[in-house]
């Protein structure tokens, strides 16, 4: 007996067209979480039969170059046109950050551990959010959850991204989540010491650092923020020894005032921060600057005030900054 069965084509089970890759994408100017988790994604949809592949917003910094070689891997391709693809977002979901033609393209998840950016759907979509220290901490749930191997290679990329948005544990956005699951990573990738591994790490982005100019600079982590009526830029460096860095502020005030024209900024917002003196030396520029010197408690110096503590632009800039801006 034939088990051969006629196939009855009819239109409404045929597919219109072919589905191409998801496209996997973290924020603009990628950090290391951003390159890694959109590869981690990727990997994660693709070993569940959902063709998927990363993408990014930009080239990777030195440290994520540091990253992807140490481990093997190649930098996601740059991609700016996203019309017609389906798309994931991963460490952030905020419209600013993402591609500006996300319009034209179908959401279809969010990985993330930032506030909640506005974004709105037609359909129901898949969203993991959580308040920890890095995406990557989230994506080594999801996989476990979900049944999927990390192997070394991964495993230390995934590492690698909770030690750099963590500051290898010091930022105060570190949760014991970080903690558990960074030890854990460092296991699978046979990272024997966690501590020497992540300042060799954040070393690579400062050499990156030292030999940029200063527009470059302020370029390196910036990000622009809707607030009420305004837009806000705020950009962030982070050394462990930051003198290297306070010594140029003359010259990256200018570079501030800059991006603050090219971007067309209320204000402009400067984090040079020094994990090591545990704080920042912060400075503002731009019409709205007394908002938000007061928001943030800076005195008028033009080269900054140094605030202990403060070490975390998503904890302790954004969410003092959005309650001065948004009336
Ligand atoms: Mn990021
Ligand atoms: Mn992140």
């Amino acid at each position: 007996m034939s088990l051969w069965l006629p196939v009855v084509a009819s239109s409404s089970n045929v597919q219109s067209h072919i589905p191409s890759d998801v496209l996997v994408v973290g924020h603009k100017t990628p950090d290391t979480d951003a390159i890694v988790s959109a590869i981690a994604v990727a990997r994660l949809k693709s070993a569940q039969g959902i063709p998927a592949r990363a993408v990014a917003q930009g080239e990777p910094n030195a440290e994520t170059r540091f990253v992807l070689e140490k481990f093997g891997f190649s930098a996601p391709p740059v991609q700016s046109d996203f019309a017609g693809h389906e798309v994931i977002l991963v460490d952030h979901s905020d419209a600013q950050l993402a591609p500006d033609d996300l319009g034209k393209a179908k959401l279809v998840g969010i990985y993330d551990h930032h506030k909640l950016g506005g974004l709105a759907t037609d359909e129901p979509i898949e969203v993991i959010v959580k308040p920890w220290g890095s995406t990557a901490t989230i994506l080594y749930e999801v996989f476990n959850q979900e049944n999927v191997k990390i192997n070394p290679p991964l495993a230390g990329l995934l590492l690698s991204a909770v030690l750099s948005d963590t500051r290898v544990f010091r930022s105060p956005t570190t949760t014991e989540h970080d903690k558990r699951i960074g030890k854990e990573l460092a296991l699978i990738a046979g990272v024997s010491d966690l501590e020497a591994y992540g300042l060799q790490m954040l070393q690579a982005y400062n050499e990156d650092m030292a030999r940029l100019d200063d527009a470059s600079l302020v370029r390196l982590d910036f990000k622009i923020f809707k607030m009420g009526a305004q837009k806000i830029g705020i950009a962030q460096l982070e050394a462990f020894d930051a003198e290297f860095l306070t010594q140029r502020l003359p010259g990256l005030r200018q570079a501030l005032d800059q991006a603050l024209a090219d971007n067309q900024l209320d204000v402009m917002v400067l984090a040079v921060t020094d994990l090591n003196r545990d704080g920042s030396t912060i400075l503002a520029v731009g019409p709205l600057a007394a908002r938000a010197q007061s928001a943030l408690g800076l005195s008028a110096d033009p080269l900054g005030t140094f605030k202990p503590g403060v070490l975390s632009r998503k904890r302790q800039l954004v969410p003092p900054l959005e309650s001065a801006f948004k009336s």
